[in-house]
């Protein structure tokens, strides 16, 4: 790659710009839940198509990928997530979301794109844009892939399962971004675990019902759950080795209906946090032993029953990739480009990379303005006035938001597209 190979790319984004942001703005009013992004999809159809780009439509539901070849050269996969959340937008912008949606459950719920992925579709699809109308400065396979239902950790692997390998085949690399709660105009690496896998995990546990007063004729599932949320508590602090980061929250108990009524059963729902699978194994194995010896410890009439859900893979970024991404982030954006803390959020992308065995990195770039972030960091108020992916108030400005993040895949997929 050259710096005349990303000028001559980037030279079309003022012609890109106008309608990139009226894109976004209709984007951001029209959000759509995990795996009903049929509107999102449509218009993301026709921008692939006006670029020239030969668009595989409704893989894995509502996913689209549009493959943009241009001669002899590397596969670059770019992604992008397309889904909103059920969350009602309280942000005052002229362009905020009123829509209100059916969920999974069959409830009637607000809908905003809380999570910024309307940044993710609009800035792949200029970057796209831009690569088409510059075709004369790159070579290779341009991948665009539009991810239906991250935020419920499937739609990667709904792609997968219905196909996407042999639309795209083998890329050299996959590259992924996500607008974070930074300064706009700043873009940030970081090589290895980045993002947390997740698990989420139901466990239901068998006592004996009984009258309330008569608790030697029962086996109490409370104090059974009780003793278990105590004991889960020693996982990260006693097994874990010190200074590895890992999370264990019990979210939810329930157990029970009246006061002088023993119930039969409780469930606790938990999640855990890792970043080396090794360690995440161990957590799941020790949550498994602690609560199955605490059931035998109680007499529990039978085992307890263990079901794993929501479950999001490890972010990993590849070393070699992620350098050659960052370096290409210095030459361009110097002191804006940064390093990325370790996030506890997580993600389905690496899925994607995963399955077809190549090299990823996944980076993250910033919405807010930078004189707000400046202010807030200045007071020491930044996790107090800055708001963060899934709240109401999440508003990404629009630039140089959409001009950052529309750039940083174009440099990015340079580092290996430019080199003919
Ligand atoms: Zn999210
Ligand atoms: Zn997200």
């Amino acid at each position: 790659m050259t710096a005349e190979q990303v000028t001559s790319v980037l030279a079309g984004l003022g012609a890109v710009r106008p309608w990139q942001e009226d894109f976004y703005r209709d984007l951001h009013s029209h959000p759509e839940l995990s795996h009903q992004e049929t509107r999102t999809a449509a218009n993301v159809v026709a921008l692939l198509r006006q670029a020239g780009s030969v668009v595989h439509e409704q893989v894995g539901g509502t996913g689209v990928v549009g493959v943009l070849a241009n001669g002899e050269g590397p596969t670059v996969l770019l992604r992008a997530d397309m889904d909103a959340l059920p969350v009602r937008e309280a942000t005052g912008l002229a362009y905020a979301s009123t829509t209100v949606a059916t969920d999974a459950d069959g409830g009637e719920v607000p809908v905003m794109h809380a999570c910024g992925h309307d940044v993710h579709v609009a800035c792949l699809l200029g970057a796209v844009a831009l690569l088409a109308a510059a075709r004369d400065a790159w070579s290779g396979t341009a991948v665009a892939v539009f991810q239906p239902a991250e935020e419920v950790a499937d739609g990667a692997a709904g792609m997968l399962a219905d196909g996407l390998e042999s639309l795209v085949g083998r890329p050299q690399v996959a590259l992924c971004q996500h607008v974070l709660p930074l300064p706009a105009g700043v873009v940030a690496t970081r090589v290895g675990p980045t993002l947390s896998a997740a698990d989420s995990m139901r466990i239901t546990v068998h006592g004996r019902g009984a009258h309330g007063s008569m608790p030697h004729a029962s086996i109490d599932p409370v104090v059974l759950a009780a003793m278990i949320v105590v004991r889960l508590q020693t996982v990260i602090s006693r097994e874990t080795q010190p200074g590895e980061p890992a999370v264990l929250t019990v979210g939810s108990i329930q157990a029970g209906t009246k006061s002088n009524v023993i119930p039969g059963h409780a469930v606790i729902a938990l999640n855990v946090r890792s970043y080396h699978e090794t360690t995440r194994a161990a957590i799941l194995e020790a949550i498994r032993r602690i609560v199955t010896a605490e059931c035998t410890a109680s007499a529990c009439p039978r085992p307890p029953d263990f079901e794993l859900f929501d479950r999001f893979p490890l972010t990993d970024n590849d070393r070699e990739a992620t350098e050659s991404v960052a370096d290409a982030f210095r030459s361009h954006f110097g002191a804006n480009a940064a390093e990325l803390p370790l996030q506890t959020a997580s993600e389905d992308f690496s899925d994607i990379p995963n399955a077809l065995g190549i090299p990823y990195t996944y980076w993250g770039i910033g919405g807010v303005d930078p004189d707000t972030y400046e202010r807030a960091r200045a007071a020491h108020r930044i996790a107090q006035d800055i708001p963060v992916n899934h709240s109401a108030t999440f508003a990404p400005v629009l630039q140089p938001t959409l001009d950052t993040g529309t750039t940083a895949l174009v440099v990015a997929a340079l580092a290996w597209l430019g080199h003919t």
